[in-house]
């Protein structure tokens, strides 16, 4: 039973950072190592501020955690010191909860009945917990190979290894299938590892977690791209269904600027790939923020990627542009006592280390030197309306402009679907006018036998929706190729 009176007793706490100067020094983890004991008990405190609500907002629901996380349940484990079972619980819901510890903004801490009221002190720290279940679930040999004790004999094809297609094969193949993982980079798990940068997870994280699943019986292919290296034939021929996880990759453009043709200006994804490629040891990136004076344009998490790469790199400047306002921290609808999502200005670890962020403005034009390489950003204050037809349209709200510095400019204002691959065209799929792909509500494509999960499906989105989708597709494919399923399915296909 947790102590409803915890909240009142302790405060929320966050893992504390290493200092900036040393974090700028290197590209690990932001967060300060602690001794095992201290961390374990800091955390326990944290857990025992749970309060064990009748109606969890936690832990399921629209605004909660989409994988249906067992919040409370764990919570109350931790705070009792009983890790071992904490961590049974948490990988009942989640197959990777070390990822969604160190990368998920959390809207389960913003669903928290804690986070109404300023006096409650702020949410739980779930995510702390989670990660401290996880960290500590390896640490202690908790995390072992779970092998499948029937053997189906269906076969499989995942295509893509990111988060939502590492969670479908691990269910798969748990589930007595054979299944084959296919990913078309050198290295296994997409954007894990060539977008996330190692300040917020290390690589080590994924390397351990791909052994597992090897330990279990999934099979990876990498090098190959299917549709190409492996015909679509050779793929229906092979395989009795296949997971098309591809992610949402196709970086949104600025089409509009004057002078986006300048040398220098790139989409985000064009510097974080190189930047997460020579932290694996594949030489120096090709494009390097040392010295220069860099714009992010785009205030959300690709941005800020590119912010701390871009100060760890040695830049000269770092200044992220949003065309929103800084947000509110409560909604405008009095009447609702629940904080806006994020409930605060979102500000990541990065925003501590350099540079600066300017709100309400866009770039006008990307100025030009006589070599045509950008060096300077023409801003504006702006405010953003919808028009009659609804669409979003920016409009200036000063005379005035700032010519700033720039000899980088990077472009993280969103991704625009799935990057168009012979795959798609083989299997006779079309992309909706969002640029995913559709299925049905059995998670099947128009094409027969071929599933769909992810940002692949649902537009880049959060690394927990990509697990609670891949885990869902593995319930589909699994009742497609036995008529029935035990596997969990947490989400429907919107
Ligand atoms: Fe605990 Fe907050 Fe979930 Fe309530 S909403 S069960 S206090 S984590």
């Amino acid at each position: 039973m947790a102590d409803p009176y915890g909240f009142l007793k302790h405060s929320r706490a966050e893992a504390k950072k290493r200092p900036v100067s040393e974090r700028l020094g290197d590209w690990d983890e932001v967060y300060l190592d602690v001794e095992p004991d201290v961390r374990d008990s800091q955390v326990r405190t944290q857990a025992s501020r749970c309060m064990d609500c009748g109606v969890p907002f936690c832990h399921s629901g629209s605004a909660g955690c989409p994988l249906g996380n067992l919040i409370p349940e764990w919570n109350d484990l931790v705070r009792r010191g009983d890790w071992g079972q904490a961590s049974e619980r948490l990988h009942a819901t989640n197959n990777f909860p070390e990822f969604t510890g160190r990368l998920c903004p959390a809207p389960c801490e913003a669903a928290c009945v804690l986070s109404i009221s300023h006096d409650a002190g702020g949410p739980v720290a779930i995510k702390r917990v989670e990660q401290t279940i996880a960290d500590v679930s390896w640490e202690q040999g908790l995390v072992q190979p779970s092998q499948s004790q029937v053997v189906s004999g269906r076969r499989v094809a995942v295509v893509g290894s990111g988060p939502a297609g590492l969670a479908a094969a691990q269910q798969l193949t748990r589930a007595g299938h054979e299944v084959t993982v296919f990913e078309r980079d050198d290295r296994l798990g997409g954007l894990l590892r060539y977008g996330i940068p190692e300040f917020k997870m290390e690589k080590k994280v994924l390397d351990r977690r791909l052994a597992q699943l090897r330990k279990e019986g999934t099979r990876f292919v990498t090098g190959c791209e299917v549709g190409v290296d492996l015909t679509v034939e050779e793929l229906r021929e092979k395989f009795d269904a296949v997971v098309l996880a591809v992610g949402a990759l196709r970086g949104r453009d600025d089409t509009t600027t004057p002078g986006r043709e300048l040398a220098g200006v790139h989409l985000a994804m064009e510097h974080l790939v190189p930047a997460n490629r020579a932290c694996e040891g594949d030489g120096a990136p090709s494009i390097d923020a040392a010295g220069k004076h860099v714009v992010i344009i785009g205030g959300g998490d690709t941005g800020a990627d590119c912010y701390g790469t871009a100060a760890r790199q040695g830049a000269a400047s770092v200044l992220q542009l949003d065309q929103y306002p800084m947000p509110p921290s409560r909604r405008d609808d009095e009447r609702s006592p629940w904080p806006v999502w994020p409930w605060v200005l979102r500000t990541y670890p990065a925003h501590e280390e350099a540079g600066e962020r300017k709100f309400a403005v866009a770039v006008e034009k990307f100025v030009g030197d006589e070599d045509g390489h950008v060096r300077q950003i023409q801003l504006r204050k702006v405010r953003v309306e919808r028009d009659a037809s609804g669409r979003r349209v920016v409009v200036p709200t000063s005379e005035e402009v700032e010519l700033l510095p720039a000899d980088l400019v990077l472009l993280a204002i969103g991704f625009e679907g799935v990057e168009h691959m012979p795959l798609l065209d083989g299997l006779g799929i079309d992309l909706t006018s969002r640029g995913t792909v559709s299925c049905g509500s059995d998670w099947q494509t128009q094409a027969p036998g071929v599933f769909v999960c992810g940002d692949a499906h649902r537009g880049a989105s959060l690394v927990v929706w990509a697990i609670a989708e891949g885990r869902s597709v593995a319930n589909a494919v699994d009742r497609f190729l036995t008529g029935s399923s035990d596997l969990p399915a947490p989400v429907i296909p919107n």
